[in-house]
């Protein structure tokens, strides 16, 4: 059901009144922060679980320290005023949550201190963001913007013109996602997406120095690997070619789960087939996420309503 609720700057509030000013600072010059949380539908349990959204709120507090947001929540208040929007709006069905911490200072002038800042939440219905069946892709000619520019680390609000450039640059030349390499030439991300490969039999994913995004699903699928395949993943710098010479690849994100990538640059990715720890991994990302398996539901999923 699509949302009839929002949250904003303290309270609940029809959709429909949920507007910003043409002059807001954040709108202008892109200085603000978000986060990206999926709420999965249980049919069985009858019950909506948010994944990790624990560390999605921890992740933007990080991303309002950055940016001089002040957020006068806590972890806790933010997961519980987000329980509340969701129940609220009623959702029984895959979601998305979008929290948005923003300058809303009405004034002209680029800068990040002494001015008011303002947060919301939004919650929508979502399905796949991208095909999880196996993606082409090619590596973009936009460089991944770098630590020094704007911090990949956290999840700024402008520094989505770099995904946005590199995306359409994609789709319009017939790829299905692109993948970005920081300025020195590594590997970096996808436009929304971390990324693994099986090199040589062995799981490796850029190292946080490559100006990635610490992604949740990034952790999520290094502990599962571990865990559930005893494979310990190596975070390290990779290069170009070295997607060319992979057995396997794929992307993650909260948005694009865990996407097998068949195709890099017109090389397919193996024998062009998605590989078996890919889907291994797939498998059972969907089933934890969806709150299947009891040792990790504790941790990780947060029911939305009292059963
Ligand atoms: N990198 C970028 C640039 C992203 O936007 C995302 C999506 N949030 C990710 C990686 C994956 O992060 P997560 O698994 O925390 O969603």
């Amino acid at each position: 059901m699509e949302a009839q609720e929002l949250f904003m700057n303290g309270e609940f509030i029809p959709v429909e009144r949920g507007v910003i000013s043409v002059r807001t600072h954040g709108f202008a010059y892109g200085t603000g922060c978000f986060e990206g949380i999926r709420g999965y539908w249980n049919e069985q349990d009858q019950q909506l679980y948010l994944f990790r959204a624990r560390e999605h709120y921890e992740r933007l507090l990080r991303s309002c320290k950055t940016l001089q947001i002040s957020l006068p929540y806590t972890v806790e208040q933010l997961l519980e005023i987000t329980v509340e929007l969701v129940r609220r709006n009623n959702q029984r069905q895959d979601i998305y949550i979008r929290p948005v911490a923003y300058k809303n200072d009405q004034t002209i002038g680029v800068r990040l201190h002494g001015i008011s800042d303002s947060f919301l939440i939004t919650t929508e219905p979502f399905g796949d963001y991208v095909a999880t069946t196996g993606l082409r892709c090619c590596v973009s000619s936009w460089r991944r913007i770098d630590d020094n520019a704007i911090p990949a680390r956290a999840k700024v609000c402008g520094a989505y013109v770099n995904s946005a450039l590199a995306k359409s640059e994609a789709l319009q030349n017939g790829y299905d996602e692109a993948i970005m390499l920081t300025h020195e030439g590594h590997v970096s991300e996808g436009s929304a997406e971390n990324i693994f490969l099986v090199l040589n039999g062995e799981l490796v994913t850029p190292a946080p120095t490559e100006n990635i995004l610490l992604g949740i699903t990034r952790d999520t699928v290094m502990e599962l690997a571990r865990r559930e395949l005893g494979r310990i993943t190596r975070e390290r710098s990779i290069d170009r070619t070295e997607l060319y010479n992979a057995e396997e690849i794929f992307l993650c994100g909260t948005g694009a789960q865990i996407a097998p990538v068949v195709e890099v640059d017109h090389r397919s990715v193996g024998n062009g087939q998605i590989g078996p720890i890919s889907k291994a991994l797939q498998d059972l990302y969907f089933e934890v996420v969806r709150g299947k398996r009891p040792e990790y539901r504790a941790r990780w999923c947060t029911p939305v309503y009292s059963s």
